[in-house]
């Protein structure tokens, strides 16, 4: 049990993942995060599967996308995205 008074919860852990892998987050921010990997084991398990399947996917497409599909993706994304179908 945290008897801190951090308000650091498990929930905005998952919520700050994201920025925290991309590099975004503020330097509070990922001191709060880092703060609590460091006393969760849920969370430390959580954050090794997320980047696990990160690389997972990262690997295993590159692998798969064939090089003329993966230069019309870089296209695609460069151009943006088209408006989306409501
Ligand atoms: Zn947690």
């Amino acid at each position: 049990m945290a008897a801190n008074g951090s308000a650091f919860y498990c929930r905005e852990c998952v919520e700050l993942l994201a920025d925290y892998m991309d590099g975004t987050l503020s330097a509070q921010q990922k001191e709060q995060l880092e703060d609590h990997l460091s006393h969760c084991s849920p969370c430390v398990t959580f954050v090794r599967t997320y980047k696990a399947t990160a690389r997972l996917c990262r690997t295993h497409l590159a692998a798969a996308m064939p090089q003329e599909l993966s230069n019309r993706l870089h296209n695609f994304l460069a151009h943006g995205l088209p408006p989306r179908k409501v």
